[in-house]
């Protein structure tokens, strides 16, 4: 009872949290004059502390909890359960790409308004990568096996296309602007680029191989298991500290978005109808499919179970970010909803970069909201094309604020945009940003009670076998 309250009170003060942080940042906004970005680094400076702990905490706690689960487990039910993940991830992805394309094809947001396309693009400011969905389907190989794993831990690779005029290089802003049968005229060379940001895929990987091994090997490999095990509780008792800071952060994480905010009054009403369908597909996907796979597969209250999850949730919406919210995702899915450690630690941290329901459908929405206002009606098979290339996208967005919107440019190339094109809703991805990532930690969440269900003949085999070996021991 003691231990219900001080859960409930925890969640009651990141509640007020948000509610706080709301208030504190419109009346800190002056609408005349904008925050400098230093006094605004120090509304926030809480809240980035908030992340930066949470970020810390990533490294050992995947390694340690995969690693953990996985060198208990037979591979019998370890490989059911690789399985099992990626089908249903597989799945789900799908069902909310198709539905942001019903959504966008019945409402036709890009035809609520006449949007001067060529006003707006003029000045655009573009991300300095061109990447298409070959480029990213092979960085995405490529970065399960990252060639030196200190750097994996700090920063990632991928593939970034120069495009050169005889010997010139043509600067990205203009290669973005032009469009393909232009860029076709020009050479392009693929250049490897790196960037800050932990290669959390690689890490899965790796953790999940040396899980494996740690298992098979036996008696040697026991030293290794014992050092994770040990690992994996100091992680979680460090993270159940970082839980306490929590309201503290999220205040000032949205005070500080608050007062940063352009006013969005005009963007906003130019973007209406392309807000709703997104929100409304969000809501859809949320309330109704994700919850009804909760009740039909898993077996549970998805009510109850979205209350267990409810720390975790806040937190995606206040960092806009899956990567940041997994130690509280994990926590938040085993002590309040019960759910097996053995599936919450291998499904969660894989669901955190490579199962991203909320950004599948925005991706699709987007592009197809893009090409409606450019006038370019889309033929089945370039409709086929999104969803696959959506599906894609969201699989290769890292769990980080805003990373949606970089691999959205992939979707524009695939049906034949020019990728600047991106900027007619970057006014409002802030916004909708932080819905996406609430939805997808919520579609990983429910994910572990599925696999968990799904996998329960298997999971009980396994711990009676473990039974069986401890007694003969
Ligand atoms: N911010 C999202 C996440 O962390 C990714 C995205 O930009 O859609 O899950």
């Amino acid at each position: 009872m003691a231990k219900l309250s001080k859960e409930n009170l925890l969640l009651l003060f990141t509640v007020l949290g948000v509610v706080i942080g709301i208030g504190l940042g419109y009346s800190l906004r002056d609408p005349n004059q904008a925050w400098s970005k230093r006094h605004l680094s120090y509304l926030r400076f809480p809240g980035d502390l908030f992340v930066q702990m949470l970020k810390m905490l990533i490294l050992p706690m995947i390694m340690s909890s995969i690693i953990t689960s996985l060198a208990s487990l037979d591979s019998g039910t370890a490989g059911r359960l690789g399985i099992v993940s990626m089908t249903y991830y597989t799945l789900t992805t799908f069902a909310a790409v198709f539905l942001g394309i019903v959504l966008v094809t019945v409402i036709k947001p890009g035809k609520w308004t006449t949007t001067n396309v060529e006003d707006l693009v003029g000045h655009v400011k573009t991300t300095p990568c061109v990447a298409t969905a070959v480029d990213t389907v092979i960085d995405l190989f490529k970065s399960c096996f990252p060639e030196n794993l200190i750097e994996a831990t700090f920063r990632s690779q991928k593939v970034c296309l120069k495009f050169f005029n005889g010997t010139t290089e043509i600067p990205p802003e203009i290669a973005m602007t032009m469009s393909p049968e232009q860029r076709a005229q020009f050479t392009e060379v693929p250049e490897k680029i790196v960037s800050d940001g932990m290669n959390i895929l690689g890490l899965v990987v790796f953790s999940v191989a040396l899980g494996i091994v740690i298992g098979i090997i036996g008696e040697d490999g026991k030293p290794m298991k014992n050092f994770f095990k040990s690992l994996e509780a100091c992680s979680m008792k460090l993270i159940g500290w970082v839980i306490m800071y929590s309201p503290i952060g999220i205040t000032f994480l949205i005070a500080a978005q608050i007062v940063g905010m352009k006013d969005p009054g005009q963007e906003l009403h130019r973007l209406m109808g392309y807000v709703i369908t997104v929100i409304l597909g969000l809501l859809i996907h949320a309330f109704v499919i994700i919850p009804l796979l909760c009740v039909v597969l898993a077996r549970r209250n998805p009510i109850k179970f979205v209350g267990g999850m409810a720390q975790a949730l806040l937190t995606a919406l206040a960092t806009s970010s899956s990567s940041a919210t997994l130690p509280l995702s994990i926590k938040c899915c085993e002590e309040n909803n019960k759910v097996d450690p053995r599936v919450t630690r291998f499904v969660l941290p894989l669901g955190a970069t490579i199962n991203m329901d909320g950004t599948a459908l925005y991706e699709a929405v987007a592009a197809i909201y893009i090409s409606q206002c450019v006038g370019n009606d889309l033929s089945l098979g370039e409709v086929i094309l999104v969803s696959l290339t959506a599906t894609l996208a969201s699989i290769g967005a890292a769990g980080i604020p805003q990373a949606g919107i970089v691999t959205m440019i992939m979707v524009l190339i695939a049906i034949g945009l020019p990728t600047n094109l991106f900027i007619l809703i970057f006014p409002v991805d802030f916004m909708l940003d932080r819905l996406r990532t609430t939805v997808n930690v919520h579609g990983d969440s429910i994910a572990t009670a599925v696999i968990e269900r799904l996998c329960e003949d298997q999971l009980q085999k396994d711990t009676h076998t473990k039974h069986l070996e401890e007694s003969d021991e």
